[in-house]
């Protein structure tokens, strides 16, 4: 059986382990190429886009794909969107294996917001010192903003879209609590903007902010649509083998 993996998540590199060296799944990664430093594929890996949900369309019939796991980031809508068209029209099944929003607790304050000029506009006119873990690609929207921004980013950001006061810091998680809170502490951050990404990696700053008792600008993510839809590894390998042909 051939399977898409498609990446750029915790969930893809859990589930590419459990496919990497099955005896009757022959499993490609595909990443799109944001990251200098991916994590160690598991699995034979395509790297870049497809062009649009035609390319992809002609890519599943052209390396007859099976089947497809959408396992992306939650921000990452347009190849969502891509994949069901895709999939659809070249009649590949097709499941998304994701995690679920953070909710928020007893504590928090949450102003949620649906984007990146949503979350900008949130911040209000006074300067204000902002922890802005928003990834490098959002940055634009804050540009031109009089507040002073320490800006957590994996990879480095383009000089050109960063706001005018920004302080970078670059970091990928996991990161501990305790980390968070100093890290916040030393730079005396009065509001963080998150996007609401779920997962454990960076879950972190959620409850310093707590305990630190700050605000927080939250991007809600965009829908999750599909039909077909896992938030755990075990279920997500059960429909991919739930495709296999009898032997
Ligand atoms: P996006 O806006 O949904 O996708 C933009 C385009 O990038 C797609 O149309 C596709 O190009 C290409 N692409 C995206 N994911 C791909 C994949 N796994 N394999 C091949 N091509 C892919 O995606 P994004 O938000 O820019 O995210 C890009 C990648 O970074 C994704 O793999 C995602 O999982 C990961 N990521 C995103 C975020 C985030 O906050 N958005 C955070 C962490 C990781 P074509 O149309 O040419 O096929």
């Amino acid at each position: 059986m051939r399977l898409l993996l498609l990446g750029g998540s915790t969930e893809a590199n859990r589930l590419a382990r459990r496919l990497s060296g099955h005896a009757r799944i022959r499993a490609t990664l595909s990443l799109a190429g944001r990251t200098t430093n991916p994590a160690i594929a598991m699995l034979p890996t395509r790297i870049g886009g497809f062009g649009g949900s035609e390319g992809l369309s002609r890519y599943l019939r052209e390396e007859r794909i099976d089947a497809v796991v959408n396992a992306t980031h939650p921000f990452a809508a347009q190849m969502s969107e891509n994949a069901m068209a895709a999939c659809a029209s070249a009649r590949v099944p097709l499941a998304l294996f994701t995690r679920p929003p953070w909710r928020t607790q007893p504590g928090d304050v949450w102003i949620e917001v649906s984007d990146a000029a949503g979350a900008a506009a949130a911040l209000g006119p006074p300067p204000k010192r902002v922890f802005l873990t928003v990834g490098r690609l959002q940055l634009a929207a804050f540009r031109g903003l009089p507040h002073h921004f320490l800006v957590r980013t994996i990879d480095s950001p383009a000089p050109e879209i960063l706001p005018k006061f920004a302080e970078i810091l670059l970091a990928k998680g996991p990161f501990t609590v305790a980390e968070e809170i100093d890290l916040m502490r030393r730079h005396a951050v009065e509001i963080l903007v998150s996007k609401n990404s779920g997962g454990g990696a960076t879950e972190a700053k959620l409850e310093a902010a707590r305990s630190l008792r700050l605000p927080v600008v939250m991007i809600q993510p965009p829908p999750v649509r599909g039909r077909t839809i896992f938030y755990n590894v075990e279920q997500a390998l059960a429909w991919i083998e739930s495709h296999l042909a009898s032997p």
